[in-house]
């Protein structure tokens, strides 16, 4: 499949990554007060709770309660692709924006909802042209921001890295900088941590359709904050028209500067990208539907430890696959691949995170225990440090634990 060449067509779509588990389950002697017996200790609590969900008789109610209560995490959020209609028909309407303020939501949500497969990435990414002019002022992504964060927390969702290309939002002229994009973006994941206890970091998305130049601007900023809440970059848009090759100075640069590093790479059949990536040393491939393709860079893949970011209805709208049943998430899941399950862009397709867990267990046959092991894997690759990963890992053991005791 071969994406139209529109720039803004480039924008974005996508992600998931998580973590292999190869260690043993068995609870060895261990010195609790080292990170590597703690460690250990925690991969034995993770394997109990797995065969504890996979012994439970359930009913499809029952778990698909369990299904909505699970402690979940997601990597691959786009902040552009979260707002749903209800937002954007109070944003238009807040700043009295011509073209949308007098519509309801049902028709706002018929300009920027793909519910249904479509051809090919590039109609998908039309939904985003309606969104983009009621996102330049640091009041709406601020609002945006935080009800991100508000959302995350009715999907149960303890952690949450959610990406986004700056100079998109940005109105230079108007003083409204890159930087002051991220302060604003910031200021209401921070809003919403203190309200809902949903902690989060930003991924800074580099785009395919801009110039090498304004993507360095976009990686300065990213540089600037990275102790401010940014963690990471990526690099969105149409790897068919664009590709890697042409960012890969820059992401060599984000790596020396210690940025963690993902790409949205292998949503094409007929790119390079995967195996530049994997060149490059990412920490995580977005979407890599195509490495199915390539079985010796796929071992590459999980002998370095790289996450994929799976985005399951995501592929499906775009085309990347033709049926749900036919993505390779469960193979790669069966094969000890680190992969982490995300929604890309849950206001552009209507969908949630916890659906999307459905989807597994329906469409991919994954089981409850299944999602509890996804859990810990995903853990293992978020661009956090060793502590705050062990600090995260507490809480979802605990509260797992406690979901269970409850069924
Ligand atoms: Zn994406």
């Amino acid at each position: 499949m071969r994406r139209r060449n529109l720039w803004i067509t480039a924008i974005v779509l996508s992600l998931a990554g998580c973590v292999p588990s190869t260690r043993s389950a068995e609870l060895a002697p261990v010195d609790p007060a080292t990170p590597a017996a703690a460690s250990e200790l925690a991969d034995t609590r993770w394997q109990a709770l797995r065969e504890r969900a996979d012994a439970i008789g359930w009913t499809d109610e029952t778990r698909e309660r369990f299904v909505a209560a699970l402690p979940k995490i997601e990597t691959h959020l786009h902040l552009d692709g979260a707002l749903s209609p209800k937002t954007i028909a109070a944003l238009a309407q807040d700043q009295g924006y011509a073209p949308l303020m007098d519509r309801s939501e049902a028709e706002i949500a018929a300009l920027t909802v793909v519910d249904t497969p479509r051809e090919d990435l590039a109609t998908v990414l039309e939904a985003f042209f309606t969104i983009y002019p009621l996102l330049h002022t640091p009041e709406a992504l601020e609002t945006v921001s935080y009800d991100l964060i508000a959302n995350a927390h009715e999907q149960q969702i303890r952690y949450l890295e959610v990406r986004f290309a700056p100079v998109l939002q940005a109105v230079p002229e108007q003083g409204f900088t890159i930087e002051a994009v991220l302060e604003a973006v910031l200021a209401g994941l921070e809003r919403g941590r203190r309200d809902f206890g949903v902690e989060s970091a930003v991924i800074v998305c580099l785009f395919r359709p801009l110039p090498v130049e304004v993507n360095a601007t976009m990686l300065e900023a990213a540089i600037a904050f990275k102790d401010r809440g940014v963690v990471g970059i990526d690099l969105a848009g149409d790897e068919s028209e664009v590709p890697l090759t042409t960012f890969a100075d820059l992401y060599r640069q984000a790596g020396d500067a210690g940025l963690y590093r993902t790409v949205h790479a292998g949503e094409v059949a007929d790119s390079d990208d995967l195996a530049l990536a994997v060149e490059l040393g990412v920490d995580r491939i977005g979407h890599a539907r195509y490495l199915d393709a390539d079985p010796a860079l796929l071992e590459e893949v999980q002998r370095r430890g790289i996450a994929l970011e799976i985005n399951l209805t995501s592929n499906h709208r775009t085309g990347a696959i033709a049926t749900l049943a036919e993505h390779p998430a469960k193979r790669w899941f069966d094969a000890g691949v680190a992969i982490n399950v995300s929604t890309d862009d849950p206001g552009v397709f209507g969908i949630t995170l916890t659906g999307e867990y459905l989807l597994l267990i329906q469409e991919l046959g994954f089981s409850v225990g299944d999602l509890i092991e996804l859990q810990r894997r995903t853990i293992a690759t978020l661009f956090m440090s060793e502590a705050d990963k062990r600090r995260l890992e507490a809480r979802m053991l605990a509260d797992i634990e406690a979901l269970l005791d409850a069924v």
